[in-house]
């Protein structure tokens, strides 16, 4: 059964992944303005999940 919230997690781990590897700006520590978006979609999801998780 596919996980709709488990997928859009990794599709958004996957599109902050991609940004990383051709940014120039992003970096471990500090990230540019579309950078930061992508990650901070991603940390909510995956928070999203992995409280959900919690909850079973
Ligand atoms: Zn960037």
């Amino acid at each position: 059964m596919p996980d709709e919230l488990f997928q859009r997690y990794q599709a958004a781990h996957r599109a902050h992944q991609t940004h990383a590897q051709g940014c120039t700006t992003c970096t471990d520590q500090a990230r540019c303005r579309d950078g930061g978006r992508l990650w901070e979609s991603f940390v909510r999801l995956q928070d999203a999940y992995l409280q959900r998780k919690r909850r079973r």
